[in-house]
């Protein structure tokens, strides 16, 4: 089992994340919700739950993870990072001092109504980042597996390398944010940096484990087209062109008041990083492109997205396009769409 803090003089020293917060006892850290109790920096918020719901795994964004399925989705409060921009602010951005004390359940019981849950594939630690939530993620997806769920982790990847290799023997898949592919975005506007989720994305690939990418595309902030095709000349080079890349559209949201990403600058990036990688999409918008998948070794259409309803076409059931034999989908069965 991982060691998550150390003593550090008269303080103690959070491992999880690099930020490595020196606490005192009885002091947060810039998570908000881990805590020096008694020499030992533990998350305060174990069970504790701020949204609970059955959402299509479209909705994480995972698009190649059995398209078509639900998944339980379970977030808590806090973050290990300050976006200015954030589009989750009203519980990422808070700590234990809005905790509702109601809203709790153990791993037992969140695994029992995963298991209840209709066409679910398992459980999503995701709405806040999970990471700092270590203790509780650790404990549940380790009974889900032994029920037969998956466990999907949607991160901003800003973790150390010891955590992140347990959190890797217990999640299936990962959606991790690159939110930029510069550090002084990440320093500026986010109070993290760039390398820490580069490492993590190389050692989620390096693992075999599912991985698919959120950049949140902010006008005037990380919309140019040099940084795009940097970005995507670093995923296909590093990570392998099949890995896929959601392109999300920024809406105006906490301190921010930017406008909403114009469709042309989206439908520019996704020409862009369309041509390093084999799958990219545009979400959080119905503009015409990068809605659906197609095969990229022979062009044919494979599913038809709506919204966050599918239509499965042209596939074997095995997830290989039916034309050519390419296999589209890893994880993959027919019977939900
Ligand atoms: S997980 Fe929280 S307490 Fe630990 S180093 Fe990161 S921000 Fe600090």
């Amino acid at each position: 089992m991982t060691v998550l803090s150390r003593k550090y003089g008269d303080k103690a020293e959070c491992l999880l994340c690099p930020h490595s917060c020196r606490l005192n006892e009885g002091q947060y850290g810039i998570c908000r919700v881990r805590k020096n109790t008694g020499g030992t920096i533990k998350s305060e918020t174990f069970g504790v739950l701020s949204a609970l719901s059955l959402d299509p795994v479209e909705k994480k964004p995972l698009y190649h993870y059995f398209p078509g399925y639900n998944v339980l989705s379970a977030g808590s409060y806090g973050c290990n990072m300050r976006c200015d921009f954030c589009q989750n602010s009203g519980i990422s951005q808070s700590g234990c001092e809005i905790i509702n004390s109601k809203n709790i359940l153990s791993p037992e019981e969140l695994v029992a109504r995963a298991t209840e849950a209709k066409d679910n594939i398992g459980i999503a630690y995701t709405y806040n980042e999970p990471v700092i939530w270590f203790e509780f993620i650790r404990d549940t997806a380790i009974l889900a597996k032994k029920r037969g769920l998956n466990n999907i982790l949607v991160s901003n990847g800003f973790v150390n390398p010891g955590p992140l290799a347990e959190i890797i023997e217990f999640t299936d898949a990962f959606n991790i944010d690159l939110k930029s592919f510069r550090d002084d975005f990440y320093r500026k506007l986010t109070g993290a940096s760039l390398e820490p989720v580069k490492k993590t994305l190389k050692a989620v690939s390096g693992s075999g484990r599912h991985l698919e990418i959120t950049t949140l595309i902010i006008p005037g902030l990380n919309d140019s087209e040099n940084e795009m095709a940097e970005e995507a000349d670093w995923i296909a080079g590093e990570l392998g062109r099949q890995v896929p890349l959601h392109l999300s559209r920024y809406f105006p949201m906490y301190r921010r008041d930017n406008p909403a990403t114009p469709e042309e600058t989206l439908k520019r990036l996704f020409e862009i990083a369309s041509e390093k990688l084999d799958y990219v999409y545009v979400g959080n918008t119905h503009t015409g492109v990068g809605q659906n998948t197609i095969c990229p070794d022979c062009g044919i259409k494979v599913t038809v997205r709506s919204g966050y309803s599918i239509q499965k076409i042209n596939l074997d059931r095995e997830g290989r396009c039916s034309k050519c034999g390419k296999v589209i989908y890893r994880y993959f069965s027919f019977s939900s769409s």
